[in-house]
């Protein structure tokens, strides 16, 4: 599998919010998001190329249970990551996707945080394909008003449950996200919306883990 990266921290965002965590970050993107803070990983040979069982002992050096499977789009590489996953049955296994590829992964992930991308993402035609009601929660990355428009259309035209889907302000700065962050928490007061700040920005900034 080609990794970008595995590190031990805090989850930032979505209904897992403030849990520690082991991250896998997966290598390869087929999106182009221009907001996009892990740049990094587009390339899928910018990873490096690990084994199974050396990921499996990269991730055992840590002390808790709880994966993130993150990229890049980590479903490019789900046929190797079933491999993997077969080994970490005691873990809980969140992925976070931007809901536009299948997934073969239902069987193996407790949650899957997708992330559909807006207009604001200057992606074109992305389709959202299903995921399981039950295991899935939708994270809308919300730059400017009229993206509350699109959402809400989105959410109506694929029939999406409001208790899964949360709003999360657009920023890689720290006052940026301030910012941000204030005046859509008012707009989640307002229309009843899931609020998830991106906890990991206010801590770190916007820096890459090593
Ligand atoms: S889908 Fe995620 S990794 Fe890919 S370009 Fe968009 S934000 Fe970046």
């Amino acid at each position: 599998m080609q990794i970008s990266e595995i590190f031990y921290s805090i989850q930032g965002e979505g209904i897992n919010i403030g849990k520690p965590a082991i991250f896998l970050r997966l290598a390869g993107c087929h999106l182009r998001c221009t907001w996009c803070d892990t740049k990094y990983t587009w390339d899928l040979k910018s990873g490096k190329n690990m084994t199974t069982n050396e990921i499996i002992k990269e991730i055992k050096k840590h002390p808790c249970k709880h994966l993130v499977i993150t990229g890049g789009e980590p479903l490019i590489q789900q046929n190797a990551l079933i491999d993997l996953l077969k080994h970490l049955k005691k873990y809980y296994i969140e992925i976070e996707t931007s809901g536009s590829l299948p997934t073969h992964l239902n069987d193996y992930i407790d949650n899957y945080n997708c992330s559909p991308k807006l207009g604001n993402s200057k992606n074109r035609n992305i389709k959202l394909e299903e995921f399981p009601e039950e295991k899935t929660n939708y994270k809308f990355v919300v730059d400017k008003n009229s993206d509350l428009k699109e959402i809400k259309e989105f959410i109506r035209k694929h029939r999406l449950p409001k208790k899964n889907v949360q709003l999360m302000p657009q920023g890689v700065k720290k006052r940026e996200l301030a910012k941000k962050s204030e005046w859509l928490a008012e707009i989640c007061k307002k229309e009843n919306f899931r609020f998830t700040p991106r906890l990991h920005i206010n801590l770190w900034g916007n820096k890459r883990k090593k």
